[in-house]
């Protein structure tokens, strides 16, 4: 019989990775608290109307990568291939817009699913941490939304980071614009490929996504909507950017920045890992004040976030961070019968909150010392039948062999205590 493999696309994240992969979620989701973003949870499937209107038809997620199925009872069901929908879906339905303290802000973590071409950085599972803040139109938030994805990320240890930005008007100054892009795309109407052709009648801004040959260079004269945004727009994407530099921010303009979800309004921003290659977007966000209202809603009820890519930004850390050990103490039996000897200190340890592990098996003492280098662990305390009699442990300093004698109720306050 084959050995059963996995779906390609779908890593497996196993230590040593696991463990960055942990790191990098605790930062993020650490950074989400200080801001007062609230962690919440939502189901990883969703109608699949809430991406259809929530993403937008145009957009590739929609046209290309979802992974749609209809469920036993025939509903067309798909598995979120990203956040922002599914909450909204989910803030709507519990009426968050009528409460009375907005914002409101969630912060959310896990799994997401894309039918893309895996390679390095791009899977068809994959993770992102997101923060949301739903109810509030005020620069100075949507600049506490764009710091805080900056410290989230300076949090794992990265460096080499970009910030781009750009704004994207409201949704009453596109029509004049569509109708100025379409205009242009039309001088080229021979040279673009099929998708981009049939999309730009959906929204031609999606003309900007487009990698396919030639497209770019076409892109690179095209008018820009941040030339055609209201005057208030432009006020409001200044004095964000103004606060982020205040803040130290290195922030760049980047006009063509549409990022290729539907929803975004006014600002949208992308943090970029330099040495990633073509995948170099370890996040990215932005305000989407109608994407309510795509979801049913009866008025505008604004919001603004972002999503951190966890995949990429393990990937761009490489070995730069040393993740933590599996355990602080190794407890060692010097003779394996006195394992469950043991078995009790290191219950003893965890319980004071220090990681502690032993090894199973009866193995020979250097066997069970070689584990112990392994696991990361700082000091072994030692238990062999002369100390259990005289109710003393060894305490060894794993890496510089030191070793001194402890009373065995001293064990806890000595190891904490270094
Ligand atoms: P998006 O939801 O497209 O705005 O993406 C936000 C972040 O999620 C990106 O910057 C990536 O870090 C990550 N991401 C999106 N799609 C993928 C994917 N297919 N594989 C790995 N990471 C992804």
């Amino acid at each position: 019989m084959d050995i059963l493999k996995g779906i390609k696309g779908a890593p497996d994240w196993l230590p040593p990775d696991a463990r960055t992969f942990n790191h990098v979620e605790t930062a993020f989701l650490e950074a989400a608290r200080l801001g007062g973003y609230e962690r919440i949870r939502t189901p990883v499937f969703e109608p699949t109307e809430v991406f259809a209107r929530g993403v937008g038809e145009s957009t590739d997620v929609v046209q290309k990568e979802m992974y749609t199925f209809d469920d036993k009872g025939g509903r067309s069901i798909t598995l979120r291939p990203e956040g922002t929908a599914g909450v909204i879906r989910a803030a709507l339905e519990a009426g968050v817009p009528r409460s009375g303290s907005l914002p409101v802000k969630w912060a959310y973590a896990g799994e997401f699913f894309r039918y893309e071409r895996p390679q390095a950085g791009r899977q068809r599972q994959f993770n992102q941490v997101g923060i949301e803040a739903l109810g509030a139109t005020d620069p100075v938030l949507d600049a506490e939304v764009v710091l805080l994805g900056w410290e989230a990320l300076l949090r794992t240890g990265l460096r080499d980071l970009t910030l781009r930005m750009n704004t994207l008007g409201d949704r009453v100054d596109r029509p004049a614009y569509h109708e100025r892009l379409n205009a242009y795309l039309d001088r080229f109407a021979d040279d673009l490929p099929p998708d981009v052709a049939d999309r730009r009648h959906l929204n031609p801004m999606r003309a900007f996504d487009s990698k396919a040959p030639g497209v770019p260079e076409i892109m690179a004269g095209a008018p820009l909507l941040s030339d055609h945004v209201s005057s208030e727009a432009k006020e409001f994407h200044e004095e964000v950017c103004r606060l982020l530099e205040a803040e130290g921010v290195p922030l760049t303009h980047d006009p063509q920045l549409v990022r290729g979800l539907d929803y975004y309004t006014r600002t949208t921003f992308e943090y970029q890992a330099l040495g990633l290659g073509a995948q170099n977007a370890v996040g990215g966000g932005g305000r989407y004040d109608g994407l309510a209202e795509d979801l049913g809603w009866p008025e505008p009820f604004p919001g603004v976030g972002w999503a951190l890519g966890i995949d990429r930004t393990v990937l761009a850390l490489g070995d730069q961070v040393a993740p933590p050990p599996r355990a602080e103490v190794f407890v060692v039996a010097v003779d394996p019968s006195l394992e469950s000897v043991a078995f009790a200190l290191v219950a003893e340890l965890r319980r004071a909150g220090i990681p502690a592990d032993q090894s199973f098996g009866g193995r020979r003492m250097k066997a069970q010392l070689k584990l112990a280098d392994r696991s990361g662990a700082r000091l072994a305390v030692m238990l062999g039948p002369d100390e259990v009699a005289r109710d003393v442990v060894t305490v060894r300093d794993l890496a510089t062999g030191e070793q001194r004698e402890v009373a065995r109720a001293e064990v806890v306050a000595a190891v904490a205590s270094g």
